[in-house]
């Protein structure tokens, strides 16, 4: 007899990205180009200098364990970055360094949420969110995105969806998969809901350095009385282009560290010290990778407004901030899941279904533009040549 799934994971599934990637991996097998913009990744080499440092750590035998809430430099270094960008202060102990951003959010909720708490999940969602709050024991609760309103966050659907097992609420600003970047008076009003309900906030801000047009990113913990109850995650997977290191952090109140820190020893120790060493040289040197990075994406925004803008009838959310372009497909009168099959058959296109992404995602597909200018024109090309020839 094969041992019994464990119940927690009967309702888990494999991330629908992971689902595109692989059908546009199948088709490059059997000899066909397709162009995955189904990945979320930026498309870059890490920075020579961060690579050099690991390479400098890797030679001075920094192949120990650290200390299980990060590198102390790494974190005064991070201490510092949270103090001067985030606009919130933030001591060393405030600070700890985790596998990537998911370790982060999966440490916050086993720490904060017990079995049956309620966890709002502001969605079209990155993917994982309703599968990491259920593996920690919590229930997934969706607060849609006003979806004929530029997915802005109405407070009012956050205040409905409380009850009185609500623990927390998560959300991501800049949003994937819609791009849409959470404005001060939304945040304010986010804020003095939590405080009024005692929850507590994750607010993902790995986006927070990829924004267009003068959108800016302002963190929750910022704002007056929110240090105490928000946990900031962020990671170096997608500033530095380094999501392979898995590396990433949270900043929390000091009194929230001891909750987390006894889960994050447990089941990690603590997170590779190679890529600790490559991250403190990230924070601390140059920034300019990060300047053409943005700039690059910028290019391919600013590109993809001007060539959706001629690609009717789909609709393109206007991206303010990360690289995803999520667009309405419904003017096709396809479901999302067919305009998938439908681009990776017709164009050789591999996006991913909009509403994998949480229920207000139906009707959309969501392209990655962390893929370089020319397969983005071709991608654009081919799609309008799909979409003629259906007549
Ligand atoms: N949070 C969001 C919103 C993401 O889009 C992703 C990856 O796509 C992650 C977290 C995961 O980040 P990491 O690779 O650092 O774990």
């Amino acid at each position: 007899m094969r041992p019994q799934e464990a119940s927690r994971v009967k309702e888990i599934q494999l991330s629908a990205i992971r689902v595109a990637a692989q059908l546009a991996e199948d088709l490059a097998k059997q000899g066909q180009k397709v162009i995955d913009l189904s990945r979320g990744q930026p498309d870059f080499d890490t920075p020579l200098n961060i690579k050099e440092a690991a390479k400098r750590a890797l030679d001075a035998g920094k192949v120990h364990y650290v200390n299980n809430f990060g590198i102390i430099e790494l974190r005064q270094a991070l201490a510092r970055k949270v103090s001067r960008e985030n606009g919130f202060a933030v001591k060393p102990e405030e600070i700890m360094v985790t596998v990537g951003a998911v370790e982060a959010l999966a440490v916050a909720l086993m720490a904060f949420v017990d079995p049956g708490d309620e966890v709002l999940i502001v969605e079209p969602s990155w993917v994982n969110y309703p599968s990491i709050v259920r593996l920690c024991g919590g229930v997934p609760v969706y607060v849609s995105l006003a979806a004929n309103d530029g997915f802005s966050l109405l407070p009012e659907r956050v205040r409905q969806k409380i009850s009185s097992r609500t623990k927390a609420v998560m959300y991501t600003s800049p949003n994937n998969p819609t791009g849409t970047v959470l404005p001060l008076p939304v945040l304010k009003e986010l804020a003095e809901i939590s405080k009024a309900q005692n929850l507590m906030v994750l607010a993902d801000e790995v986006y927070e350095k990829i924004v267009y047009d003068g959108f800016q990113h302002i963190s929750m913990a910022a704002l007056p009385g929110m240090k105490e109850r928000t946990i900031t995650v962020n990671a170096f997977s997608k500033t530095y282009s380094m999501t392979g290191w898995r590396l990433g952090y949270l900043a929390a109140d000091q009194s929230l560290m001891p909750s987390l820190i006894r889960v994050h020893q447990n089941l990690v120790t603590s997170a590779n010290s190679i890529a600790q060493w490559a991250a403190l040289e990230a924070v601390t040197g140059p920034q300019q990778c990060v300047t053409e990075m943005v700039a690059e994406f910028t290019q391919r925004r600013n590109f993809l407004i001007q060539a959706f803008a001629d690609l009717s009838p789909l609709r393109l959310t206007l991206p303010e901030g990360a690289f995803y372009g999520f667009v309405d497909v419904r003017g096709l009168n396809m479901t999302s899941m067919e305009a998938v099959e439908f681009f990776i058959k017709k164009a050789r296109v591999a996006v991913v279904a909009g509403d994998a992404f949480g229920p207000s995602g139906s009707g959309y597909i969501r392209f990655s533009f962390a893929s370089s200018m020319a397969n983005l024109e071709e991608a654009v090309e081919k799609m309008r040549q799909a979409i003629n020839a259906r007549g």
